[in-house]
């Protein structure tokens, strides 16, 4: 490239024209030579900014993360986002460098929008929002949004999470518990039947898999009002399998167990819920506010709804939720027939037809060997399988990027734990 003539005083600075010129290291094929070496190495770096690592030296460098979130995510997934980290698709810079509300954000969140509607088959008739706060932000934005004060709503309470729900709602409205399984430690989910729903009540709240306990609603109930709407918290099994959206008037879900990392949560929720705000409702938390605005008010979480987008479109290219279920099913079944089998080694107090296909706690029939198994398994680099403060014992979380070589480990070394210590 022919140099420009220095003809004012600055000009020294635009003889560097081409960007990267000023970044050798990530010119193609750089070698140097180690000058004391009496046999001279040379180093190569090519261009592996651009270039994603084979995947099986960088699964050789993980560990097999069983923690309930924030959690593992697809390796697919987190070397797309590193190759596009630098130059995101030859816009100069990084998602997390550009304008939160240009073009190329914008075009971000409309495909991951997309790609949500296209794997949960969501109609025009609800609105997807991206918003910030986590679910616990949620616990109060849904009665702010979808009741008045004085309204009548109905908690179904099947864990610890679905409880704060209900104590946050307390501010807000006048929540019901309709049936709470504290008392049996939280390891059922009651018949529909015999629920004594309020008539009245604007929504039935529930906690689709709570991820502490590891209980999981497989079906769902229907509101005890004609007019009230189920509003379900999904965070850990969100995109875990097929669900149908018609049965719910709102589903939240924070993002940091199946679809992203923290700081994002997604909220899909009915389009005539909303714009009936209570008066102290804070902008932050106002759906329509955000509706209108395509989830871009209020700064919206760049970084973290790109990472969500990349989740969704590799579970499109999965084949959709019902193959990613498929899966699910078959991790979960290989971990929860190992502790079965195991004469009571092992135990999961969870109702066998409401287990999570997400979150797998279990005891130990010893329990002074939990530390010396969660040491043993670190060693074999299976790492956060302690159980939840609450509850002890151990819990496996194995969301969706858990992959099945990953259970079936955890399978073998339990199998091995228990002949060493039976
Ligand atoms: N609901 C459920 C079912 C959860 O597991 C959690 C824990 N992450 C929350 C709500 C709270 O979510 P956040 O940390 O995103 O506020």
């Amino acid at each position: 490239m022919a140099a420009t003539p220095l003809t004012t005083p600055n000009a020294h600075l635009l003889q560097k024209t081409h960007h990267s010129q000023s970044h050798a290291f990530l010119k193609p094929k750089t070698a140097f030579h180690y000058p004391t070496s009496r046999k001279p190495f040379s180093v190569s770096c090519s261009s592996t900014i651009q270039d994603r690592p084979s995947l099986q030296s960088q699964s050789q460098d993980r560990v097999f993360n069983f923690a309930a979130g924030p959690a593992t995510l697809p390796e697919n997934v987190l070397l797309k986002a590193q190759t596009e980290l630098y130059n995101w698709r030859g816009s100069g810079m990084s998602v997390m460098e550009m304008s939160h509300r240009g073009k190329d954000f914008r075009s971000i969140i409309e495909k991951a929008e997309a790609d949500l509607r296209a794997l949960l088959n969501i109609s025009e008739d609800y609105a997807v929002l991206f918003l910030q706060g986590g679910a616990t932000t949620q616990f109060a934005s849904v009665p702010l949004n979808l009741c008045q004060p004085d309204d009548t709503v109905d908690y179904l309470v099947t864990g610890s999470w679905g409880d704060k729900a209900f104590k946050e709602a307390k501010k807000y409205c006048k929540p019901k518990v309709v049936w709470n399984g504290k008392s049996e430690n939280y390891m059922r989910v009651p018949s529909f039947d015999g629920l004594e729903l309020s008539p009245n009540a604007k929504y039935l709240h529930i906690c689709a898999n709570e991820t502490i306990y590891g209980v999981e609603f497989k079906d769902y109930p229907v509101p005890g009002n004609p007019n009230g709407i189920l509003v379900a918290d999904m965070s850990s099994n969100f995109c875990s399998k097929p669900v149908d959206v018609t049965k719910f008037g709102l589903i939240y879900a924070g993002a940091q167990k199946n679809v992203g990392p923290s700081g994002v949560c997604i909220v899909i929720v009915r389009k005539d819920l909303i714009g009936n705000a209570q008066e102290i409702t804070p902008v932050m938390l106002d759906y329509k506010i955000h509706a209108d605005n395509n989830s871009l008010y209020n700064t919206p979480p760049c970084f973290g709804i790109y990472m969500c987008g990349l989740v969704f479109e590799d579970l499109l290219e999965q084949g959709g939720l019902k193959e990613v279920e498929k899966k699910n099913e078959k991790k979960a079944g290989i971990l929860y027939n190992a502790i079965d089998e195991s004469k009571g080694f092992y135990r999961c107090p969870v109702e066998k037809s409401v287990r999570s296909l997400m979150n797998v706690p279990f005891t130990l029939e010893k329990s002074e060997l939990e530390a010396v198994f969660l040491k043993e398994a670190e060693k074999e680099k299976m790492v956060q399988l302690k159980g939840h403060r609450s509850v002890g014992g151990m819990r496996a979380s194995i969301y969706n990027a858990m992959p099945l070589a990953g259970v079936e480990k955890l399978v073998s070394f339990m199998k091995d734990f228990q002949a060493k210590h039976a």
